[in-house]
């Protein structure tokens, strides 16, 4: 299956595409890892987006569609995917129609976590995760069963984004609001897109996206 998940930044996506792609088999593509990838790796790409990230708007719609062609072409998405922030903007979910049409692929299903405006804050201040696997953490929401030892890869070193700040949030939620909402509508219209309660507690988060990603395989 491939899907979206979709919804603001601090929603949850992350932390449910993980969980997905250890129960169903597909590859978890989160463009914002990919991004950062660049600015540490210093090339190119990275260059021009790290201060654009760093202000919480979006890197160009150029760059992020090369990327994700590059990315989706890849053997290990043959069993599906699931993106991670991304499509952000029309320009984006229209280049993933042509792209997926080009590869003979298509979109399986469309889910949108719903989470508000204060939660959000909180839970991106609040997060970080494992250097070694990339496992995801929270001050208070999602602590590692020991402190300080990751539970995924028994890791001791933890890193936080330079963008997860109370400054940059409101930026990111202005630049979902008016530029990645707008594709609502056209998942909507293809009848492809379901909404999630993201405010529940992230085990039943996930037990939820399970009951309509179940529904919807044959
Ligand atoms: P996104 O990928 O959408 O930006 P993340 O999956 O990184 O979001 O989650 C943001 C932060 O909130 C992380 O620290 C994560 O541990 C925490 N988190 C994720 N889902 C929930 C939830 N349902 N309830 C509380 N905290 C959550
Ligand atoms: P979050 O889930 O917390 O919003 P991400 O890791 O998805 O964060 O993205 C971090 C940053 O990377 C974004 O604020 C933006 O600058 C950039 N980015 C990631 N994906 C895209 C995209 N599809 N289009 C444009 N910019 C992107
Ligand atoms: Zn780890």
């Amino acid at each position: 299956m491939n899907i979206i998940l979709l919804g603001p930044p601090g929603a949850g996506k992350g932390t449910q595409a993980k969980r997905l792609q250890d129960r169903y088999g597909m590859i978890q593509i989160s463009t914002g890892d990919m991004l950062r990838a660049e600015v540490a790796a210093g090339s190119e790409v990275g260059l021009q987006a790290k201060a654009v990230m760093a202000a919480g708007a979006l890197v160009s719609d150029d760059i992020l569609i090369r990327m994700l062609a590059g990315r989706i072409n890849r053997p290990d998405c043959a069993p599906g995917f699931i993106l991670d922030g991304f499509p952000r903007t029309v320009p984006q979910a229209q280049a993933l129609d042509t792209m997926l049409a080009g590869l003979d692929r298509k979109l399986d299903i469309v889910i949108e976590l719903i989470v508000d405006d204060a939660a959000l804050t909180d839970r991106i201040a609040g997060r970080y995760t494992c250097e070694v696997c990339g496992e995801g953490y929270h001050d208070k929401f999602q602590k590692p069963a020991n402190p300080g030892v990751c539970d995924r890869c028994g890791g001791t070193q933890f890193v936080r984004r330079a963008d997860d700040n109370r400054e940059t949030v409101g930026a990111r939620l202005a630049a979902y609001h008016a530029q990645t909402a707008p594709i609502l509508p056209h998942y909507r219209a293809s009848g492809k897109l379901h909404q999630v309660d993201g405010m529940a507690n992230i085990d039943v988060v996930t037990t939820a996206l399970v009951a309509v990603l179940d529904g919807v395989q044959d």
